[in-house]
């Protein structure tokens, strides 16, 4: 089916269903929808905001019907253009899908709406001793539909795993308008295919995810933090892996290289040695007595690497100021230059030095300054290429240096994106780590669900580089 604009009886009927005081197609609301937190820009034709699947299942029945594109969108924190409108159409948010629809302390899960903030979840179940391991830095604003639909990682993916292990049970609408049930309040089930791990993951182009069911584990009675530098990278990788097989499992086992490092110095409350290449953030939870033998063990492990910094926290305000280290480094960038792109490749933990020398080579050769940081306890590295967007000839340097990062990443066995998918950022270099049958099979499987194209189109495979004749400039201030 061939996709139009929305006409004026379609927008007249999206009214109907969600109520005019909950849509627009205001150009002054429109302009807020055209943007995440990646750098383009696409203006949607109007937005909605429904309040339940059912209106959900009519829109979407309603976009089949006249052919529109809709996208569904949590908070616009997505780093990778997957709530864009790129192909215009209708923005359909989760905003009023906002209720933690119950907590079951016993069986230790949470039913919440989609539109749910991750931050609000996490303060609400901690009021019960429970703990929601799933931490993405933005936490204080994105939402759980929009976590899931990403399968976002954070610091703490290390020990606990990402937004995956923790989703049972889903309510979802299906790009047909069919609401779904997948998965259990069961522990254990292997009823059927598991529709639960096929839609989280799939970037808002599968099924419109309503409800979901989580599971929660008792919070950790306690927290041991820790910074520590070492003179050279491959030192640093070394305690990584010392720490990995000491039998410890570090709930944040976090990363900086020397730029990275370089850009956050002035900043700490502590002073980091001149000759530190490298920098590590480690926290340990669990009972006090534990935590404490713990933190005694990874400092021998650290300093036989060869650290020559050491330092630990026993006060939430030292805690916070060891965080600073990491916290800091994304202001801190922006100073260097306006925009970053900011890359989330993966690789298996012992090719982290080689991928770290090789964005060293791929800098040097390009002639664009790139900062180094992340989750090194699962080998997800954070490559910033730092942009002047105004010098194009800087712009095109930065766009070949991430191809070689890409081929670089596949070439060490890693993944083009640990946690922040594919959207429209990385989708012209799936085909590298993705190969034909494979990328096949997944189109197959959008095809069978979403046959018309509506839900969220040209994003991940389903690319299309014309989009960019499509963009719009920001809106003059
Ligand atoms: C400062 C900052 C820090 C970040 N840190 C991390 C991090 O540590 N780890 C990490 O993994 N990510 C991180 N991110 C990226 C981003 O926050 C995550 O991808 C997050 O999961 C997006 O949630 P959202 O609600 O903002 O979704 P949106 O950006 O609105 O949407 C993201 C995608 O999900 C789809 N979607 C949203 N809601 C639904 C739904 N209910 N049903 C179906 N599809 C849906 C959209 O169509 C889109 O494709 C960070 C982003 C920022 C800006």
């Amino acid at each position: 089916m061939e996709l139009k604009g929305l006409g004026s009886k379609t927008r007249e009927k999206i009214r109907r269903i969600v109520g005019s005081d909950n849509c627009s197609d205001r150009p002054e609301d429109l302009y807020l929808y055209a943007f995440d937190a990646m750098n383009r820009r696409f203006l949607p034709e109007m937005v909605a905001h429904p309040a339940d699947a059912s209106q959900i299942s009519s829109i979407l029945k309603l976009a089949n019907a006249d052919g529109f594109p809709v996208v569904p969108r949590g908070a616009g924190t997505g780093l990778t253009g997957g709530s864009l409108p790129v192909a215009g159409g209708l923005i359909l948010t989760t905003s009023r899908l906002n209720r933690i629809i119950g907590i079951d302390r016993e069986n230790m899960t949470a039913w919440v709406e989609s539109g749910v903030i991750n931050g609000d979840l996490q303060a609400e179940v901690e009021k019960q001793s429970l703990f929601f391991p799933p931490d993405p830095s933005s936490a204080k604003f994105s939402t759980l539909g929009g976590n899931a639909a990403e399968n976002a990682g954070g610091s703490r993916a290390v020990k606990y795993g990402v937004t995956r292990d923790y989703v049972m049970a889903l309510e979802v609408v299906m790009p047909t308008g069919e609401i779904i049930h997948t998965g259990s309040a069961a522990m254990k089930s292997v009823t059927g295919y598991d529709l639960t791990r096929l839609l989280v993951g799939s970037e808002g182009t599968l099924g419109v995810i309503t409800r979901l069911l989580l599971k929660l584990i008792p919070k950790p009675q306690a927290v041991g933090s820790m910074l520590t530098s070492f003179p050279e990278v491959r030192q640093a990788c070394m305690a990584v892996t010392n720490i990995m097989t000491s039998r410890i499992v570090p709930s944040t086992l976090e990363f900086m290289d020397r730029s990275a490092i370089d850009c956050v110095k002035d900043y700490l409350d502590l002073e980091i040695p001149s000759e530190a290449a490298a920098l590590l953030l480690i926290e340990v939870d669990g009972p006090p007595g534990v935590v404490e033998d713990q933190v005694a063990i990874l400092e021998n492990v650290c300093r036989e690497a060869g650290a020559i910094l050491f330092q630990t926290a026993s006060t939430p305000e030292e805690r916070e100021s060891l965080w600073k280290a990491r916290r800091s480094i994304s202001p801190a960038i922006m100073k260097i230059r306006p925009l970053k792109i900011n890359e989330d490749v993966a690789v298996p933990r012992m090719k982290i030095p080689d991928l770290i020398q090789g964005v060293e080579e791929i800098a040097g050769k390009r002639d664009v300054r790139i900062v180094n940081f992340g989750h090194a306890g699962d080998g997800n590295v954070h490559v910033n290429l730092l942009i002047d967007p105004e010098d194009k000839d800087e712009v095109a340097r930065a766009h070949t240096a991430l191809e070689d990062l890409f081929k670089l990443t596949v070439s060490l066995g890693g993944s083009l994106t640990g946690e922040h998918g594919i959207g429209i950022a990385k989708a012209p270099f799936m085909y590298l780590e993705v190969d034909k049958d494979t990328m096949d099979v997944m189109r197959r499987i959008k095809r069978a669900l979403d046959p018309n194209n509506i839900l969220n189109p040209h994003k991940t495979f389903d690319y299309e580089p014309d989009i960019a004749d499509r963009e719009i400039r920001a809106p003059d201030a």
